[in-house]
């Protein structure tokens, strides 16, 4: 209510960094939910009333105390990168920015322990000279934070190597603030981290992280040209197979995408298929044999360079396939999908022949559940909603799941991104009222919320 936000606005006043000018408050409370014309069409004109910028753990705490205390919704925000509106608040209240918590803690046993607000790529660059780099990182690395890929992305490039999030081991240790009037601070570990992990903020805010880390190498931007796709694909999945090659992103692309790639122009041949990989250079010998033997074409190979002023090939891969196409034109929109890793090559080569002119196919070689297979980010002609849904159906009748990217609910779209777990269970601890972005995660129902408060 306006009253319980007046009074919030007057407690937090002078304590914490406000921000209360409508556009800026506005512009802050989207992500890029646009990418979908479905959720564009739900979510546009969504904003909060007032963003906090968080500088530490104790000005979490008293935000949530305050949130908790005066009823007010309460919306966590890292980079705002997210592609399913996770970020965007649905009902109003206080969108709190994480981006200030962005210190390291320390490095060490091959772990990081840091802050979630730090952005991916000033953590790799801290992390460097000590010989290591995160595990894996989304094609957002220069823009999103760690805290915002754990608790909304689900996995990229390392993927191939590491599995997705989900996958044990692949975060250590989570620190989470409760929404409450007198908020609690867990320490989770193990597969109690999975809580937090993928519920796209809906059950506590996590003020550090421990991730596990991978020895540093130095990868080697790779692009190579096919004939045919499919020819892409195999040569993609057998240097996944190939042990004697070190790789951190596998990417088979079918003609036409490649065309949108202006930056890339010269190394995409009309017509061709492609393969982006990213190579460790003191295995490129063993990766040139595996491209010879499939018939590909070496087009490109440079050292990798995500500094400022450069654009590394992984911002061509992952969900950036689609917004390099989305730059110019926003007819096209793409689906998430997963194919069997038991009949793979059947499995990719019969969704890229199914549905000619309406998608272009687009892999990535992930592991999954210990076995390697592609997940699939295809670019897809938007024509109807009822279209878009009946395509997704098709996939999911021939083994290949759907992770819907035109939901807006946690439950509705993260089908093989989360762990199997209790978040319903662990919002009634860390959420009980029911404020973190309430509408969400929607089987929290105003009955779980009485349920869970003292009698
Ligand atoms: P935000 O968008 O700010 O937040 C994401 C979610 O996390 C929200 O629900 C938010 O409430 C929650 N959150 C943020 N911080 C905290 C916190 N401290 N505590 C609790 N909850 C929190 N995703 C991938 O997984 N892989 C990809 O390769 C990938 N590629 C992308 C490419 C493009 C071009 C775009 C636009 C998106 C892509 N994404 C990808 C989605 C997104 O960029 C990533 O998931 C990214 O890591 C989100 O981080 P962020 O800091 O922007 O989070």
């Amino acid at each position: 209510s306006p009253e319980a936000l007046a009074a919030l606005r007057s407690e937090l006043a002078g304590r914490v960094a406000l921000v209360e000018e409508p556009s800026r408050v506005r512009k802050r409370s989207r992500d890029f939910f646009w990418y979908s014309p479905v959720l564009n069409a739900q979510l546009n004109g969504l904003s909060a009333d007032v963003v906090v910028e968080a500088g530490s753990e104790a000005d979490v705490i008293a935000v949530a105390s305050a949130c908790a205390r005066h009823g007010v919704p309460l919306t966590v925000r890292g980079g705002g990168t997210g592609n399913y509106g996770q970020a965007v608040p649905l009902q109003g209240g206080v969108l709190l920015d994480m981006s200030g918590l962005a210190t390291i803690e320390w490095q060490r046993d091959g772990a990081v322990r840091t802050g979630p607000g730090i952005k991916m790529n000033r953590l790799d660059a801290e992390l460097a000279p000590g010989g290591e780099e995160i595990r894996m990182h989304p094609s957002t690395k220069r823009t999103a934070t760690i805290g915002g890929f754990i608790a909304g992305g689900s996995g990229g490039i390392g993927s191939v190597n590491y599995g997705q999030l989900r996958e044990r081991g692949n975060i250590r240790a989570a620190r989470v603030v409760t929404l409450e009037a007198e908020p609690k601070v867990l320490e989770l570990t193990g597969d109690r981290v999975h809580g937090v992990a993928h519920a796209y903020g809906t059950t506590g805010i996590i003020t550090a992280l421990e991730m596990p880390l991978a020895p540093a190498r130095p990868w080697i931007d790779v692009i190579v040209a096919f004939d045919d796709f499919l020819a892409a694909a195999e040569c993609g999945l057998a240097v996944g197979r190939d042990a004697a090659i070190g790789k951190k992103l596998i990417t088979p692309i079918a003609w036409p995408l490649p065309q949108w790639f202006t930056g890339l122009k010269a190394y995409c041949p009309e017509g061709q298929a492609i393969l982006i990989a990213m190579i460790a250079e003191d295995t490129l010998p063993a990766f040139r044999a595996r491209v010879a033997e499939a018939g590909g074409r070496i087009t490109l190979e440079t050292p990798l360079d995500d500094g400022p002023g450069s654009v590394p090939l992984y911002e061509y891969t992952w969900n950036h396939s689609t917004l390099q196409v989305l730059k110019t034109d926003r007819s096209w929109t793409y689906l998430q999908s997963l194919h069997p890793a038991e009949g793979l090559m059947e499995s990719v080569a019969a969704m890229a022949a199914r549905f000619p002119g309406e998608i272009v196919p687009h892999l990535e070689l992930i592991e999954f559940a210990g076995k390697l297979t592609y997940a699939g980010i295809p670019l897809l002609k938007f024509t109807t909603e009822e279209r878009l849904n009946a395509i997704i159906a098709e996939h999911e009748a021939s083994g290949v799941w759907i992770a819907n990217p035109h939901v807006y609910t946690l439950e509705d779209g993260t089908r093989h991104k989360r762990a199997e777990t209790d978040q319903l269970g662990f919002k009634r601890l860390t959420d009980p009222a029911g404020l973190m972005n309430p509408g969400k995660m929607r089987s929290f129902t105003p009955a779980d919320a009485e349920a869970s408060l003292p009698a």
